[in-house]
């Protein structure tokens, strides 16, 4: 049961389960080895109306909110956990669009967005600023014509997007946002790299070079840029937990069938209360985290005052629980989960990056004892 869904948005999730049963299920793997076009497969999910859920309606969108993305990006991690970094960025800067965008950056951005016909993504990282994002160096300079100088590194999908939220300093050394239009802006790209990573494949991560790019004065985001930046990851963040639960199911999945049909020592190995214990131990923790970031996707409009403090909360403790459960599930699955692309191993070496992906769990602890004002 679970307490914080109606039955409407327990119909969604069925619906939801349905279509990754329906058009993830056969691709799955592929979009991990990249024999699929992980941009199709976006399309798709825009055709089918998910990349807008949480857009107004005004703007094209279905009018929901976090709390519906959140179950979509479960549902489908459940099969391909990697989809939540890609989406996870995406939504972010749908919603930092719709919290400080002007009503033109609305009107142009959202409904495309929605729609799934442009792809948007953070570039916040540098070669010296990761968790220390205030260190950038990357430059907007002028008034009414803005040029953009910017080195960015781990930029999800990077090569394909279509608008970039790019994190740099102004002539006063002030943090600015600004949207490049890569439509626009194209021919002044430079990708330097495909990152090869240990897991979340499905994603693309690559490192892009904006050269003297002009940038039109109307996409600078108004605001402190380092609030814009912290609201960006804080929603990044919580749609990369809801993958992290999916995470746990899928490996809850595999543990629990194995554990019912592998034979040891005369019985079914799931006998065992050493094997019942980590089941157990997975439920409560994957039902936790599930809480959890419903409760961070909620408060983003219900509790907007604490959307940071359960943003940083959810994806500490969903991606420190899929760590742990993942590599339990392996336990579970013995010699069996250890061939490199089983389902079981995927999952884990996903867990380890959704540690370090939207924010280390460090950085989650640094923004909630903030919070917490101690
Ligand atoms: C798969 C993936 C996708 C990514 N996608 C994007 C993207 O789309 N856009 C983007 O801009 N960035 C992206 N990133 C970058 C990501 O945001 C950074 O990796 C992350 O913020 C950490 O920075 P770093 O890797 O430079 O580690 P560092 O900041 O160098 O940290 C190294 C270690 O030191 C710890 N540490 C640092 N400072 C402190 C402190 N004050 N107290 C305690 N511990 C500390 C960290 O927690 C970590 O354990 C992505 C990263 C990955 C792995």
């Amino acid at each position: 049961m679970n307490t914080l869904l109606n039955s409407a948005q327990q119909a969604q999730v069925d619906q939801f389960r349905s279509f990754a049963r329906q058009h993830l299920t056969s691709v799955s793997e592929k979009l991990v080895s990249r024999e699929a076009c992980l941009k199709e497969f976006l399309q798709k999910l825009g055709q089918q109306g998910y990349l807008g859920l949480h857009v107004a309606k005004e703007y094209g969108g279905s009018g929901g909110t976090l709390l519906d993305v959140v179950l979509l990006v479960e549902a489908l991690a459940e099969m391909e956990p990697g989809l939540g970094l890609t989406i996870g960025n995406h939504v972010a800067v749908i919603e930092t669009i719709q919290k400080f965008g002007t009503e033109q950056q609305k009107s142009k951005y959202l409904p495309l967005l929605a729609r799934g016909e442009q792809f948007a993504t953070l570039a916040f990282s540098e070669e010296s600023a990761g968790t220390d994002f205030q260190a950038v160096q990357a430059t907007v300079r002028g008034a009414s014509d803005l040029t953009l100088t910017a080195s960015k590194r781990w930029v999800v999908t990077g090569d394909f997007a279509g608008l970039f939220l790019v994190l740099a300093k102004s002539e006063e050394n002030k943090l600015v946002m600004v949207l490049v239009d890569r439509a626009a802006d194209g021919a002044a790209f430079e990708l330097l790299k495909d990152h090869k990573l240990m897991g979340l494949s499905s994603a693309y991560v690559n490192d892009v070079e904006f050269t003297d790019l002009p940038v039109n004065a109307t996409n600078k985001i108004v605001g402190d840029g380092a609030e814009v930046a912290l609201f960006a990851m804080d929603v990044a963040k919580v749609v990369l937990a809801s993958a992290a639960i999916g995470l746990i199911d899928g490996a809850k999945g595999q543990a629990v069938g194995h554990a019912r049909e592998r034979e040891q020592f005369g019985t079914t190995i799931g006998q065992f209360q050493g094997v019942q214990w980590k089941l157990a131990d997975l439920e409560c923790d994957r039902v936790g985290a599930r809480l959890l970031v419903q409760r961070a996707a909620w408060s983003l409009h219900g509790e907007p005052g604490l959307f940071r403090q359960y943003a940083s909360m959810c994806k500490f403790f969903a991606a420190r629980a899929a760590r742990l459960h993942s590599g339990e599930a392996l336990q579970i699955m013995g010699a069996a989960g250890l061939e490199a692309n089983s389902l079981t191993a995927r999952f884990y070496n996903d867990a380890k990056m959704m540690e370090v992906a939207e924010g280390t769990s460090e950085f989650q602890k640094m923004l909630l004892v903030k919070e917490l004002n101690i």
